[in-house]
């Protein structure tokens, strides 16, 4: 899922009617749905304790579908796959020297780690920033650290989802659900142009939060496994899951908000400077973010200057997207009842909303402007 802020910066790549084509409904900018709260985790029918709506509402897609649009658009031979970043080094003409794990070199002017949670470049530069400084708890930015949450998710076809007890077609064809319950919610909405009804939920134990993960973040498991975990729920949320034969189980990990996103050169971006777990849905939006302003950066950075700029994009989407992602993870909280909110309704409903303040609270185009406007001022300090 994307919201305004993704679809405002797909737009102005020219690429809205071909996202469109593949959403599951074509967005207009009018009020839709962002989710629908409801309670859930009891045997009798629950009951919707908050509803969030925002202008274009949750925009939904098939994550390979998604994917598919950006590549087709590529201009031929600029992208080289099946590679993987061994190591880096910067030499002193300023050029970043790249080696590959298949032994190949490359060099570059700027390298942007764009290399998700696990991130190869951050964990170099991390390592060589603590090293440097003296400073050790640095490290603590390199390993990404599990949230107390596992995951199960599962596609279900259209014509398998179950019809309601009343009759009435799943209510997730209608909006995205959040199913709310003690220490676990279950997110359910329709992609591919209601073809496909896609189902994650989440357990937790959150006093597990940060505690070492060890095994496979992500495995096969078995249908009994996700039926035991959500016994007893109302049969909205539990029936559909009969229909999930092979649900994967996943370890959700976050990282720890990073101080810092560039050095000498070297800029993170995406999952490898702010993975975050998916309460959200912002994790993919807020890595085309950093790209449409790290590249509207570089694109007018002058050769000579290209720190300051990445000092400017730093300056300007850090924050941000950190904020995202402690946002996240509170609103995971918020869902499960596990938030200082507990399940007063009253004043949890108006603490979600506000969760989602981060949409509309500084306009793509500000954003943009500061970080020009920061990029194009003298050098101020040593990292600028
Ligand atoms: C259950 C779940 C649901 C989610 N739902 C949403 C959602 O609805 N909306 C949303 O916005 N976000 C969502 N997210 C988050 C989203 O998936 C991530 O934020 C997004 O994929 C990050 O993109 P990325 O390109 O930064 O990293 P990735 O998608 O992880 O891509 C990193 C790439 O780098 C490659 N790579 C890794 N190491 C190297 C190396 N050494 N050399 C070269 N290449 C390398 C990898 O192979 C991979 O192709 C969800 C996440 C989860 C876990």
């Amino acid at each position: 899922m994307i919201w305004a802020r993704t679809w405002h910066i797909l737009a102005r790549m020219g690429l809205t009617d071909a996202f469109a084509r593949i959403a599951h409904a074509p967005p207009t900018g009018a009020p839709g749905v962002g989710f629908d709260y409801r309670r859930s985790d009891q045997p009798a029918e629950g009951f919707r304790f908050k509803l969030v709506e925002m202008p274009y509402g949750c925009i939904r897609f098939h994550r390979a579908a998604f994917l598919d649009v950006f590549v087709s658009h590529l201009p031929p031979g600029i992208a080289y796959f099946g590679k993987r970043l061994a190591t880096y080094s910067r030499g002193g003409d300023g050029e970043t020297a790249l080696l590959f794990s298949d032994g190949s070199t490359a060099t570059c002017d700027v390298l942007i780690g764009a290399d998700g949670i696990k991130s190869t470049v951050r964990a170099q530069m991390y390592a060589e920033a603590a090293e440097a400084a003296g400073d050790f708890t640095l490290m603590r930015h390199v390993e990404p650290v599990w949230t107390g949450t596992m995951a199960y998710r599962g596609l279900i076809r259209a014509q398998d989802v179950p019809r309601n007890e009343d009759g009435m077609a799943h209510r997730a064809f209608a909006a995205p659900m959040m199913y709310c319950g003690k220490s676990k919610h279950v997110v359910s909405y329709s992609i591919a142009q209601g073809d496909i009804v896609n189902v994650v939920t989440f357990a937790s134990q959150p006093e597990k939060h940060g505690y070492p993960f060890n095994g496979e973040w992500v495995v096969d498991c078995e249908q009994q496994e996700l039926l035991d975990c959500y016994a007893g729920w109302e049969p909205e949320v539990f029936t559909p899951f009969q229909c999930i034969d092979k649900p994967t189980r996943w370890a959700i990990h976050h990282l720890r908000p990073l101080p810092f996103y560039h050095r000498n050169g070297v800029v993170l971006m995406g999952d490898a400077a702010h993975a975050m777990s998916p309460h959200q849905g912002a994790g993919a939006g807020q890595a085309i973010e950093d790209a449409f302003v790290l590249g509207n950066l570089l694109a007018e950075a002058p050769r000579d200057q290209v720190l300051r700029y990445l000092g400017a994009y730093e300056a300007v989407r850090l924050p941000a997207a950190n904020g995202v992602l402690t946002g996240s993870y509170e609103s995971g909280m918020m869902y499960e009842f596990d938030s200082e909110y507990g399940d007063k309704y009253e004043t949890l409903g108006p603490a979600i909303a506000a969760q989602w303040a981060w949409i509309d609270q500084v306009p793509l185009d500000e954003e943009l402007a500061s970080a020009l406007r920061l990029a194009r001022q003298p050098a101020r300090s040593s990292r600028l």
